[in-house]
């Protein structure tokens, strides 16, 4: 850490500082400067909040020099994620895709057998939905759950769902494989801290108005739990511009991709809100090194009671896996 001091400060005042960092035990050197003073704090300073030096008057700025992000760091980190059959080594991207909501045992069935029959790995599926407004449709809730394992086990799919509360973990964990917090949830700490402590892989979404640190602190509370089976998700942050309903944010994906040796996939459904626009995100996606994919997909867009807009009809989703595949192929 490094602390900034005004220069017309008197040795009385300095002295405060000192006794303070003294009294933390650290090891510091006062360094002046033509024109500043700084103070030199070589210790590990992590735990120690450095905001608080703000509250001297004579402190002009105070950098931590150091993150936070032990776990999540790409330091010292050989082992890989793992999900059942399935390893994040870079060599070949995780393909997960399925309708938002499940809305019935018919419909997931069907999407089971074209998610499928397109390669991927993993069938979405929405039961307990965070909607904007409490009038929307919430999902099928439990019911939804078992149709979803239901069709993923008869297909050779692994379940993706996304989870709202820490009471549904004992659900989830009997009926899904890999369990998605959603934007809205990204800082729900006392639900990341109860993910922390099972078993299962998280599939952790970047909240739509949150920075990469902030996504990487949020990954951390999960790691520090004992649980190390992170995948990140990039679904699109706000931005000014209308025409798509988020905006990708591939170099964050990278950013966070420099930062971590946790997996980061691409959601670009949720970002462009807009199926007309998730082909080209996908393979851009794909192109700039994201890990996988996360894709939905419906039958029959018009009648989804969730994301219709953005969902893809199952002919330009089987297209759209044929030219990843070639896309992966060429390297
Ligand atoms: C979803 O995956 O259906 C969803 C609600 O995503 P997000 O949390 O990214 O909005
Ligand atoms: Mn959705």
């Amino acid at each position: 850490m490094i602390i900034l001091i005004s220069q017309s400060t008197d040795e009385k005042a300095l002295n405060t500082l000192k006794d303070d960092l003294d009294s933390f035990g650290l090891k510091w050197q006062i360094l002046e400067g033509h024109d500043h003073t700084v103070i030199h704090i070589p210790s590990d300073t992590r735990d120690i909040d450095h905001r608080r030096f703000y509250t001297y008057p004579f402190v002009e700025q105070v950098h931590p020099l150091s993150d936070n992000l032990r776990l999540s760091t790409k330091k010292k980190v050989t082992e890989h994620v793992e999900v059942p059959g399935f390893i994040f080594d870079g060599k070949k991207p995780f393909l997960i895709a399925g309708p938002c909501s499940v809305e019935s045992e018919t419909q997931i069935q069907e999407i089971a057998k074209i998610v499928k029959e397109s390669g991927a790995q993993a069938l979405r599926g929405g039961a307990y939905k965070p909607r904007t407004s409490p009038y929307a449709f919430q999902g099928l809730k439990e019911e939804g759950l078992i149709h979803l394992e239901r069709a993923a086990r008869q297909n050779g799919l692994l379940t993706v769902s996304e989870i709202v509360s820490e009471k549904h973990i004992p659900l989830f964990e009997r009926h899904v494989d890999i369990i998605q917090v959603g934007a809205r949830n990204m800082q729900n700490f006392e639900l990341l801290k109860a993910l922390g402590s099972i078993k299962k892989p998280i599939l952790l979404k970047r909240g739509f108005a949150n920075t990469v640190e902030e996504w990487l602190h949020s990954a951390e509370y999960i790691l520090s739990g004992g649980n190390r089976n992170v995948i990140l998700c990039e679904r699109g942050i706000r931005t000014f511009e209308p025409w798509s309903k988020h905006t990708l944010d591939l170099a964050g994906l990278l950013a966070a991709k420099n930062h971590t040796h946790l997996p980061v996939i691409a959601d670009p459904s949720h970002a462009a809100g807009d199926y007309a626009l998730v082909e080209g995100l996908s393979k851009a996606a794909i192109a700039a090194g994201a890990d996988g994919l996360m894709l939905e997909i419906h039958p029959d867009p018009k009648r989804a009671l969730s994301d219709g807009a953005q969902s893809l009809k199952p002919e330009r989703y089987l297209a759209l896996m044929r030219d990843i595949d070639i896309l992966c192929k060429k390297g």
